[in-house]
């Protein structure tokens, strides 16, 4: 029997000390009192498991994984699952805190929740993913179910995994449980838009930037860092805006066209190679050096901690959307916002995610599906109406959107605690 290690990590900095930092950061602008900060400053709950996988060759390997609650003020908790080398439990929490801010931003009755495997699914085959996949679920299934926590997907999850989560929970229960998780696949009561939904989500808000700023989309040019489920959708939502995607980049590295990239072509040559390096009309670039291209916008949509107090002075971009969550590290805000750019913060920019996840878990409650339009049309109001509600708090507070929104979050939270009272 193996346990398996997680090898050196991504993590400059550790995430949940940036999170519980930025916590009091936002509590200062706002006047949230010290009680509440220490109340929101840590996690509800943390689950630790080891989940014993019996492997292919009939060996067996014991991965780690968890389940973190941040905070259920506002309704039932709710976040990603992540499958990665690098996953640790600091990381799961402080993605669990972003999640409660985000689903209050967003207006949604939902508290904040993450989860998170320490393994490279790229190198396990289908089966060992699901086996590894039913025991986590088995091991958290006391913790998840559609009142109390609602996973979905994050880096290294799928529609797949969420199949598998939901059958397991199902099959423990004796009845199908379409409320337990969401980013299911469509024939299994998913909600047609998910898939598509935190790009589309990150879309509209890029587009609401750009018309504040008496600009267009259209002509612009943009690189996207990260081409799985948020880079991929976003770089082919920007082309259909106009914009010029003339860099992309998965874990591999990167590819670049000063004119632009066919990003179909990108998407195709990806599917069938298994990364984007070598697509015919590209150049290759570093990740590091897409990071620096002089471009309208600039979309991290893979890890947290890609842009730091090291590379944030020589970043060209004019806006920064964040698709993925923490790509930006404290130091970046600071140096970004003193250069003029304007970052649209991720509790903002890819909430569309769980904004449409909420949409999949009503419809499942309800067992009343949705058109897609709906969905969309959905998504769109609620997330201009987010950015909005950034927007204008960032003029009266005189701060910026990272500070507006978590600021708007933080005081929603606050409020729904204090209503809510302190138990006993
Ligand atoms: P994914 O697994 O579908 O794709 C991740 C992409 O990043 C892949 O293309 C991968 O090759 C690339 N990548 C991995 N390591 C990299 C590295 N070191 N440098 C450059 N690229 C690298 O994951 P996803 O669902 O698209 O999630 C991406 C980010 O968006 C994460 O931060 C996640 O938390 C966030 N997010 C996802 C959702 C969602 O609905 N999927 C919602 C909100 C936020």
């Amino acid at each position: 029997m193996t346990t398996v290690e997680a090898p050196a990590s991504h993590l400059l900095e550790n995430p949940f000390e940036i999170a519980q930092r930025q916590l009091q950061l936002v509590a200062d602008v706002f006047g949230i009192s010290d009680d509440l900060v220490k109340v929101l400053g840590q996690c509800k709950k943390a689950l630790s498991v080891s989940i014993p996988t019996r492997m292919d060759d009939g060996s067996v390997e014991v991965f780690q994984g968890y389940r973190v609650t941040h905070n259920i003020a506002r309704g039932p908790s709710k976040g990603g699952i992540r499958y990665h080398p690098d996953v640790t439990l600091d990381e799961v929490k402080a993605l669990a805190m972003w999640m409660t801010w985000k689903c209050a931003l967003m207006g949604i009755p939902f508290g904040g929740a993450k989860g998170g495997v320490i393994c490279d699914p790229k190198r396990l085959s289908r089966s060992e993913l699901e086996r590894m996949t039913r025991r986590f679920t088995s091991e958290i299934i006391n913790e998840i179910g559609p009142e109390r926590d609602i996973p979905a997907p994050d880096v290294g999850t799928d529609a797949s995994v969420m199949a598998w989560i939901f059958d397991t929970f199902s099959m423990n229960k004796g009845h199908s449980v379409l409320g337990v998780v969401t980013g299911k696949p469509i024939m299994i009561g998913g909600s047609l838009g998910r898939e598509e939904a935190t790009a589309r989500g990150a879309l509209y808000c890029i587009r609401q930037a750009v018309q504040k700023r008496g600009e267009q989309l259209d002509g612009m040019t943009a690189a996207v860092q990260g081409f799985g489920n948020v880079g991929l959708h976003l770089s082919r939502f920007l082309v259909e805006d106009g914009a010029k995607v003339i860099a992309a980049s998965d874990s591999v590295g990167g590819i670049y066209n000063p004119d632009r990239i066919d990003v179909s072509a990108a998407i195709a040559h990806k599917q069938e190679t298994g990364a984007l390096a070598g697509l015919r009309g590209t150049e290759e670039i570093t990740n590091e050096e897409l990071l620096l291209l002089d471009v309208d916008l600039l979309a991290p949509c893979a890890l947290e901690q890609v842009i730091t107090g090291e590379n944030a002075d020589k970043v060209r971009a004019k806006i920064v959307c964040e698709g993925a969550n923490g790509p930006l590290t404290p130091a970046a805000d600071e140096i970004l916002e003193d250069k003029g750019v304007l970052i649209l913060p991720d509790v903002l920019a890819n909430a569309g995610g769980v904004v449409v996840s909420y949409f999949e878990w009503v419809q499942g409650l309800q067992e009343y599906f949705w058109k897609e339009d709906e969905v969309n049309a959905k998504l769109n109001d609620i997330t201009t109406r987010a950015f909005n509600e950034t927007w204008v708090t960032r003029e009266s507070k005189q701060t910026t959107m990272r500070f507006a929104s978590y600021g708007l979050a933080v005081q929603r939270v606050a409020e729904a605690t204090t209503t809510r009272g302190l138990y006993p």
